[in-house]
Parts: structure tokens; sequence; C-alpha cells
């Protein structure tokens, strides 16, 4: 018996839930489960993480949670569990499979069978937010170098061991150098290493436009944080439907099975809920519990049925379609159906061989960091915002080779020549940097440099220190003429 960790959720998850274990059970998995209660009932007793006390211990007992949707309640305050626990746990990688069952149902991809791999802790989802000006806030976006490894690694080793002939990164490089041109270099290195598998890389728009226009042509598809938060949900409504998608949720130490759709509030009760996706983000959890043949079992009973035309009302369709059921009716179908494979649909098969390690979190020695200048942030609204006023009021602060040489606002160079008909906002950056053949500064002038800036008046709102990482900025220039 091997113990997991279940949450039974809000809305539709409790019956799904039900459902669901049902078929593992019926299936042979020999599950034991360890119920614990996150979500609305724990929100709306006042605890805004939405976790009861025990289920940190639970998790750290079993290692595997298996958890419905849960309903985040309206308003601020309230923390996303699903964030929460991926970040805690170090759940890197997300790996939702996008497969198309036409023609039993509906799709216009008939050939589609994409798995979409999303870096699951990184970019914007990192929450650093704040207003800084009257009419400026900011959001940080974190890309580390060990987080994109690992995830690159994970996508690769996953194409070797399911037999994937190509993974294809996202980015939006061209604008997004330093952050987004990090994760396509290590897309680059770690390709390397799999000489088998092919590779490419396109800017995230053009790739999400084909993506959603002919996804057959893509295989193992890895991304940042954001970008695959947005397309996982595409390529799993393109494949068919958002409620037959499961994913996965893996870290080192633990891992998080669920299905990609949300607690559907208004079908509660209803025993109207499809419990596919959820039971899919079992199968995904039985793989990864090493119990691949009840996987198997479970899957090719579920693509019978589907073949079988037995369908909840998402999917149900006049032409194809046998029979209408509800979420209990839909499990019973599946589980008469254990032991047999689809006949039209590819039956799946998860040999013993096809065994996923867990790419350690790889650590590196630091490199040469020199200090050569720093962008000072400026609330500054006075005189018509006109950088020509600022420029010269600013340079004042200069000393000692340490000049003021450009100011932007927006990302855009204003100062000096700027162009007249450049919109600006009252949040200014200002860049003060050394010249070529002065010694690095030290952070004392830095702060040297503030106080004098402050005492010309000036509201500083924030710093970013201008390294030079082994010879090459860590730093993008200002964009404009
Ligand atoms: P949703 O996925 O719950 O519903 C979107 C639409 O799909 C609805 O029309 C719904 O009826 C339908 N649908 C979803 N799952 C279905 C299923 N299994 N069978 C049949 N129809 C299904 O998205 P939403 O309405 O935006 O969100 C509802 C709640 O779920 C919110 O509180 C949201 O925060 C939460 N949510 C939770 C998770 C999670 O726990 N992982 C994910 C997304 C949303």
């Amino acid at each position: 018996m091997t113990t997991i960790t279940v949450a039974r959720g809000d809305g539709i998850g409790p019956e799904i839930m039900d459902a669901c274990l049902r078929v593992l059970d019926a299936a042979g998995a020999e599950l034991e489960y360890e119920e614990v209660h996150v979500g609305e009932r724990v929100y709306l007793a006042g605890n805004t993480s939405g976790i009861e006390p025990g289920f940190w211990d639970s998790i750290r007992r079993t290692k595997v949670f298996y958890k419905a949707p849960i309903t985040t309640p309206q308003g601020s305050g309230f923390k996303s569990i699903n964030v929460t626990t991926r970040k805690t746990l170090g759940l890197f990688a997300n790996v939702r499979p996008c497969r198309a069952f036409h023609p039993f149902v509906r799709t216009r991809h008939p050939d589609m069978d994409v798995v979409i791999i999303r870096e699951n802790e990184e970019d914007l989802y990192a929450g650093i937010e704040h207003r800084q000006t009257d009419e400026v806030y900011q959001t940080l976006k974190l890309i580390s170098r060990p987080g994109t490894e690992r995830i690159c690694r994970y996508a690769f080793a996953y194409a070797r061991v399911y037999g994937r002939r190509k993974v294809t990164c996202f980015t939006k490089d061209n604008i997004m150098k330093l952050t987004d041109g990090l994760f396509h270099r290590v897309f680059e290195e770690v390709a390397r290493e799999y000489p088998e598998i092919e590779h490419e890389h396109w800017i995230v728009d053009i790739g999400a436009a084909k993506l959603a226009d002919s996804p057959e042509t893509f295989d193992v598809v890895v991304l940042p944080n954001l970008y695959g938060d947005v397309l996982s949900d595409v390529a799993a409504q393109i494949a068919g439907s958002v409620g037959m998608a499961g994913s996965a949720n893996i870290g080192e130490h633990a891992a998080m099975f669920e299905a990609i759709h949300g607690s559907a509030p208004r079908r509660a009760g209803q025993n109207l809920a499809n419990p596919s996706g959820l039971l899919m983000g079992g199968v995904l959890m039985l793989v990864h519990l090493g119990l691949r043949d009840v996987a198997a079992r479970v899957h090719n009973a579920w693509l019978r049925t589907l073949e079988d035309g037995i369908h909840t009302y998402d999917v149900f369709r006049e032409d194809v379609s046998r029979q209408k059921v509800g979420t209990r009716q839909f499990a019973d179908a599946v589980i008469e159906r254990l032991g047999q494979k689809p006949v039209s649909l590819a039956a799946v098969a998860y040999p013993s061989e096809q065994a996923l390690a867990i790419p350690p979190a790889p650590r590196y020695a630091p490199g040469e960091r020199v200090l050569r200048g720093v962008d000072v942030f400026l609330f500054w609204n006075d005189r018509d915002r006109d950088p020509n006023v600022l420029g010269p009021l600013l340079a004042q602060a200069s000393s000692d080779g340490l000049e003021l040489s450009m100011i932007t606002n927006r990302g855009l160079k204003v100062w000096p020549k700027g162009a007249p008909e450049t919109f600006c906002t009252d949040h200014w950056r200002c860049r003060f940097q050394l010249d070529d053949r002065a010694p690095p500064l030290e952070q004392d002038r830095v702060f040297q440099l503030l106080s004098r800036i402050g005492k010309l008046g000036f509201d500083v709102i924030k710093t970013e220190h201008l390294y030079y990482f082994d010879g090459e900025p860590g730093f993008s220039l200002g964009q404009g003429q």
C-alpha cells in the first residue's frame, strides 16, 4: 500500500475526486488516502492561506498530493494555494499533456499531441510588486540560471524517456534580452546534451500563433512560467476541452497532481461534471509512483469509454456520442472497461524503463562581479516633466567620474537628445556610470551619490546597481535614438 495526500476541493471537486478514487481503487492501485482540508472552507474560517495546519506534515510524509480544484474566494488577501504549494515544496515543473481524441471529442486539430512543460516557480510569479510613483507600478520578473537549467533539462529528459522527437522553447528574448535571453541560451546549452532530440526556439508571439493554428507540428514545448500558464490552457482547450487535461507539478521532494480546470461552482453537486481531467492527473500520479501497469489500465479504459461514445455533457455531441452520462455513471463506465484497450485511438503503455529522474538544482561557482555604475529611479513631477530641465539639474550630483549618462522614461531614452513627442510619466530612470578607464565603483560612492541627489531635492524611489559579470554588462541599454 502507498499512502498519498488527498484534498477533495470545492465546487465540483468532491464529486469528481470521489469518481476518480473509485476508478483508481477498482484498477488495483493499492493506495491509502490521507485526507487534508484546503480551500474555501479554510479560507472562510479566517485562514488567508486556505491551508489547514496539518497539511504540510501530511505532504512531507506522503510526498504525493492528489488535489481536486479549489475555489479561491473573491477579494484581496486570499493567497493562491497552488502558488504557495508549488513554491514551498519546490515543484519546479508543471507538465500538461494535451492530446486530441478525434473523432470522439470535437477539435479542429485531430493530430494534436503536445506536452507543455512550464517552469513553475519563477518569472512574474515572484509576486514582488510595488507602486513606485503616483502613476507607475512595477512587478519583478525573476529568471534564475539554476531554475532555467533544471526545467530545460527536465523537458529534454522527458522527451528522451517518452520517445518524443522534438523540444520547442518559446521566449521573448528579442525584447527581454537578459531574462528571456538567459532562458533561451540555457535551452540551447542543454539541447547539446541531447543530440538525438531535435530542438527549436520561437519568439513567443509567433510561436503561440503557430501553436494555436497548427499544434500538430509541436511535440514537447518548454516555457517560462507566464507564457506556460497562458499557453497550456490554450493547448488543452484546442485539443478538445479544458475538462479533459490533467497536470503534474513535479519537484525533488514532492509532487502534486490535479485537473487543469477550476471548481466550476455552477455545476457543483449535480452529478454533471466531467471527472476526466482529474482522472488524467491521477494517471500521471500512478506513473510517478511507479504503478505503471495500473496507470496504463486506467488510461486505456478511459480512452475506450470516450471511444464508446459515453460522454459527460461538456463533450457530448449528438453525431458522435452514444450516451450522455453524469459524473458517477462516467466513472462506472470506465470501471467496466478496465482491462480493455481502445480500438481506433492509440492505446498507451508505460513500460518500466520509462523512469524519469528529477534533475538536481545545479549550483555555480561565483564569477567576477564588478560595479561600474547605478540606475537611480526618481519620482519627479515638476516643470512640465521636461527631461531637458531634469538632466542639467540632476547632473549636478555627478562627481569624480561618476557621471549622469542618460535618463529614460518607461525605458525610452529622453535625455540627452530625446524626442520632443515622447510622453513622459512621473517615473525617471537616471543612469550614473564611471568612464571606462576608472577603477571599479565602491558601494560607498553610490550612497554618497544618493545623498547628493537627495540634497538637490529629488525623491529617490529605488536603485539598481550596474554590474559587469566576467566582463559582460549585467544590465540593458536604454531604448531610443
Ligand atoms: P472553471 O475551470 O471552474 O470553469 C470554466 C468553465 O468550464 C465553466 O463553464 C465550467 O462549468 C466548465 N468546466 C470546468 N471544469 C469542468 C468539468 N470537469 N466538467 C464540466 N465542465 C467543466 O473556471 P472558473 O469558472 O474561472 O473558476 C471557478 C473557480 O475555480 C474559481 O474560484 C477559481 O479561482 C478556481 N480555479 C481553481 C483551480 C485549481 O484549483 N487548480 C484552477 C482554475 C480555477
